[in-house]
């Protein structure tokens, strides 16, 4: 060894003890929350520490990483295939929902837990047949197929559901209502609010709240995206047994307000979205064994927080460092690497900088795959 490495190793050897308490991969696989904030890049980040009224809440996780975004088929990601890497572990075509890039479909991670137990959970305040939470569960090539993904929810095993859609499973094109199938399944299907029911262990619950998209948070959308993960882990906490839960969350219309180049848009999905982090921490922090992943499956409207320029008299145009505006470079989503942040058992191996697909092989090696 030389001199070098004989430091690194005593520096090493000095931090391994604080940095061990966490370090371990758990004996026996906690409860997985993964949150996607979708569109979330450094900036839409940093925006909660500007326009909250309190600090965030995703400052207190202690464990960053990097995610390296490109698809198979492009430098710059889409929602289906970013998904996809998380659901599948596979890098696949911009638009694939669960298939290859051979347009083959992949057991996604939710497919797999559900076999052998878990009990599983997928929130989006976008329709539930959008891209990122439909890559959890159903395997069509093309993301447009949102009556298929609709169809295909009931061979799926999704047991807490909750976001908008309600046109894909009542009101479709084909003019199939498919509200007997929710029937016919025993699954209670809530299109009024987010009823808190008396959980039963062998019935599985989706609400479907609004005709596509929930309303954005800026147009009155309320306390949805905090409460239907609130509601999911109190189902799981009924529920579950001994065996732990997977669910993901996504914070879809971050990457919304992006494309829109929508400062005010972005900045209160972003809010709403640190809020169900919020929620999801507290719990992880009192059960001990759940771990909570938060990242994004690309950055969108190359957006960034610069300063205003101001007229100084007799000097002219200053640049005033106090005074911050929204700068977007972009109406579509960007190559920037995203954040990945983790809680709980197991967080530390998602620090360091790796492809978007790795989280997939993160979280089952967590799972004891
Ligand atoms: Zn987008």
């Amino acid at each position: 060894m030389n001199f070098l490495g004989l430091i690194i190793s005593l520096v090493t050897a000095f931090f391994a003890p604080n940095a061990s308490k966490e370090s371990n991969v758990p004996q026996s696989p906690p409860n997985i929350i993964l949150m996607i904030g979708d569109g979330m890049g450094h900036t839409h980040l940093s925006s909660a520490l500007y326009y909250g009224k309190e600090e965030p809440n995703y400052v207190r996780f202690p464990f960053v990483g990097l995610s390296r975004t490109s698809s198979s088929s492009h430098k710059i990601t889409d929602s289906a295939a970013g998904a996809t890497a998380f659901s599948c572990g596979v890098k696949t075509y911009n638009g694939s929902i669960g298939m290859t890039a051979d347009t083959l479909p992949h057991k996604t991670i939710l497919d797999q837990l559900a076999e052998d137990g878990w009990k599983t959970g997928v929130i989006a305040t976008s329709s539930v047949t959008h891209a990122t939470p439909a890559s959890f569960y159903a395997h069509v090539p093309m993301r447009k197929q949102e009556f298929e993904i609709a169809e295909q929810y009931f061979t799926a095993s999704v047991d807490f559901m909750a976001g908008g859609g309600k046109r894909f499973f009542f009101h479709r094109l084909d003019e199939r209502n498919l509200y007997p199938e929710f029937d016919r399944q025993g699954i209670i299907v809530d299109t009024t609010q987010l009823t808190d029911y008396d959980w039963q262990a062998g019935k599985r619950y989706a609400y479907l709240l609004a005709k596509d998209g929930m309303t954005p948070k800026y147009k009155g959308r309320g306390d949805f995206l905090p409460k239907a993960t609130s509601l999911a882990l109190d189902y799981f906490d009924k529920t579950a047994g001994d065996k732990p839960f997977f669910m993901m969350v996504e914070g879809s219309q971050i990457d919304w307000g992006g494309h829109a180049n929508n400062g005010d848009y972005l900045v209160q999905e972003m809010l709403d979205f640190d809020q169900a982090i919020g929620v999801a921490l507290d719990y992880a922090a009192q059960d001990g064994n759940t771990i909570v992943i938060v990242t994004a499956d690309h950055e969108c409207g190359g957006f960034s927080l610069v300063s205003e320029e101001v007229e100084v008299p007799f000097q002219g145009k200053q640049r005033d460092y106090d005074s911050l505006r929204f700068s977007f470079g972009s109406g579509g989503h960007s190559a920037a690497m995203v954040p990945v942040m983790a809680y709980g058992p197991g967080a530390n191996l998602f620090s360091g900088i790796y492809q978007n697909n790795s989280i997939y092989a993160k979280m089952m090696t967590l799972a004891g795959y």
